[in-house]
C-alpha cells in the first residue's frame, strides 16, 4: 500500500506557528518585520525558575520521571487548583504533559470515539478543530457574536446539540478575543451541559492574564458539573515559559487515566528539568506574574487607542490574554493600486507586504473578517506597528 494518512492530509498545519515562522524567516533575511503573530510573552522566565532548572541539572535530575508527573509537582498543581480555582483533585486526577496543547490533545484522544461531535465556540484557538479531527471527532463550530462579548450562550449551545455531541471546549480568557466568562455565564451554561451529558475541556491557560478588575472562574467548580470537566492550564503564559513545554490538567479519574495511557505510549513523562522549573514557578513568589500583567495592560491600552484611531477598525477592549481581535470587514472589497482585499487572508498578506507587519488572519480562528494582533511584544514594536498599520490602512479605498 502506498500513500500517507488521509486523516492527517485533512488536517491544517497550525497557522499561528506557520505565520510566526514566515515572519522569522523574513527577519532572518534582513527584512524589518514587526511580528505580532506568536502568542508568547517576550519577558524572560523568572530567575528563581531558571535557578531551579539549573539545580535540577546539577543534581542529575535528568532521567525518566513517573509518566503522569513528579509527585511534588502533582501536589503543587492540586494545591493551586484548590486555592485558586476551587477545584479539589486527588493525586490520580492530575496529568502533567508537554504543554497545555499536549494536555488538550491527550484529553480529546481520551474522550472521543469516531464520529463524536466536539463543540467549539468561534472565534476559537486555531488548534481545537484540527486536534478534534486527529482524535476522530467531528468539530462542530458554534459562532458567537460581538453583542454577546464572543461568549457562548446557553441558547447557542442548545442549538448545536445532537445525539453525537460529546464534548465542549471552553476557553476563558479566550485566544483570540480576550473575552472572559463570568461566574453567571458559566452557571447559565451548566444545566445545558449537564442535561446533554457533555464533557467539558476548560482551557484556562490565560487564567492569570486579566484586566479591568475581572476575575477568573473555573467551570469545573460548578457542583452540578462534577465528573464532567477537565481543566487545563500550564506555565507557558503566566510565567513566560513557552519553551519549557509544561502543561497540566485535572479532571475525572477515568479521563485522566485514559489520557495518561495515551501519553505513556507517546511521550512518556514531560521533561524532568522543566517539571522542576514548573514546580518553582507554581510554588514561588507571584511578583513577576503581576509585573507582566501590569505591563500587558499598558501595552493593550496603547495599542487599542492607536488602532481605534484608524477609520474602519472596530475593536472592543479584551478582558484578558494578550491579543487584539479587531473586525476589519470594512476593508473587504477595498483596494490599493492593483491589490484587491477579498478578505482577511488577503488583508494580512497585504499588511505583511506593504507595512511589514505580520498578523494572523481571522479565518483560521473561525472568524473571517477579523485579524489577530498579539501585543506580547515591546512598546517600541507596538508603536512602530501602529504607525505602519495606520499608513497601510489609509492606502485602502473602495471604488
Ligand atoms: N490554549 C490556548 C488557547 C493557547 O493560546 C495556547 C498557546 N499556545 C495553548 C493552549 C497551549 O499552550 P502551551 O502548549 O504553550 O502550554
Ligand atoms: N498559543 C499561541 C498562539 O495562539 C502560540 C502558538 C500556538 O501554539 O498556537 O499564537
Amino acid at each position: 500500500m502506498t500513500g500517507l494518512s488521509a486523516k492527517i492530509a485533512s488536517v491544517e498545519e497550525s497557522q499561528t506557528l506557520a505565520l510566526t515562522k514566515q515572519a522569522s524567516q523574513l527577519k532572518a533575511r534582513g527584512v524589518d518585520v514587526v511580528s505580532l503573530t506568536a502568542g508568547e510573552p517576550d519577558f524572560a522566565t523568572p530567575e528563581h525558575v531558571k535557578e531551579a532548572a539549573i539545580r535540577a541539572i546539577r543534581d542529575n535530575f535528568t532521567h525518566y520521571t513517573p509518566n503522569t508527573g513528579i509527585p511534588e509537582l502533582i501536589t503543587a498543581i492540586r494545591e493551586k487548583f484548590a486555592s485558586k480555582n476551587g477545584l479539589e483533585f486527588g493525586p490520580t486526577q492530575i496529568l502533567v504533559s508537554c504543554g497545555a496543547k499536549h494536555s488538550i490533545f491527550n484529553a480529546l484522544l481520551a474522550i472521543c470515539n469516531p464520529g463524536d461531535e466536539v463543540i467549539i465556540p468561534a472565534p476559537y484557538w486555531v488548534s481545537y478543530p484540527e486536534m478534534a479531527k486527529i482524535a476522530d471527532g467531528i468539530p462542530v463550530v458554534v459562532p458567537t457574536t460581538r453583542e454577546s462579548g464572543f461568549r457562548l450562550t446557553p441558547d447557542a449551545l442548545s442549538g448545536a446539540l445532537t445525539r453525537r455531541s460529546k464534548v465542549l471546549i471552553l476557553n476563558s480568557p479566550s485566544n483570540p478575543t480576550g473575552s472572559v466568562y463570568s461566574r453567571t455565564d458559566l452557571e447559565a451554561l451548566a444545566p445545558v451541559i449537564e442535561s446533554a451529558g457533555l464533557y467539558v475541556i476548560a482551557d484556562e491557560i490565560y487564567e492569570n492574564i486579566l484586566y479591568d478588575n475581572l476575575s477568573h472562574h473555573s467551570i469545573g467548580a460548578i457542583g452540578a458539573l462534577a465528573g464532567r470537566v477537565v481543566t487545563v492550564s500550564g506555565v507557558s503564559k503566566a510565567y513566560a515559559m513557552t519553551g519549557w513545554r509544561i502543561g497540566y490538567m485535572g479532571g475525572p479519574a477515568e479521563v485522566i487515566g485514559a489520557a495518561a495511557k495515551v501519553q505513556s505510549q507517546a511521550t512518556s513523562n514531560a521533561n524532568s528539568i522543566a517539571q522542576r522549573a514548573a514546580l518553582a514557578a507554581l510554588t514561588g513568589p507571584d511578583d513577576d506574574v503581576q509585573r507582566m500583567v501590569t505591563e500587558f495592560r499598558r501595552r493593550r491600552d496603547l495599542f487599542m487607542s492607536a488602532l481605534n484611531a484608524i477609520p474602519g477598525i472596530v475593536l472592543d477592549p479584551p478582558g484578558g490574554a494578550f491579543y487584539l481581535f479587531p473586525d476589519v470587514s470594512a476593508f473587504v472589497g477595498s483596494r490599493a493600486g492593483d491589490t484587491v482585499i477579498a478578505g482577511d487572508m488577503q488583508l494580512s498578506a497585504y499588511l505583511l507586504d506593504q507595512a511589514k507587519v505580520a498578523v494572523v488572519p481571522g479565518t483560521p480562528f473561525g472568524s473571517p473578517g477579523y485579524i489577530r494582533l498579539s501585543y506580547a511584544c515591546s512598546v517600541a514594536e507596538i508603536t512602530k506597528a501602529a504607525s505602519r498599520l495606520a499608513g497601510a490602512f489609509a492606502e485602502l479605498h473602495h471604488d
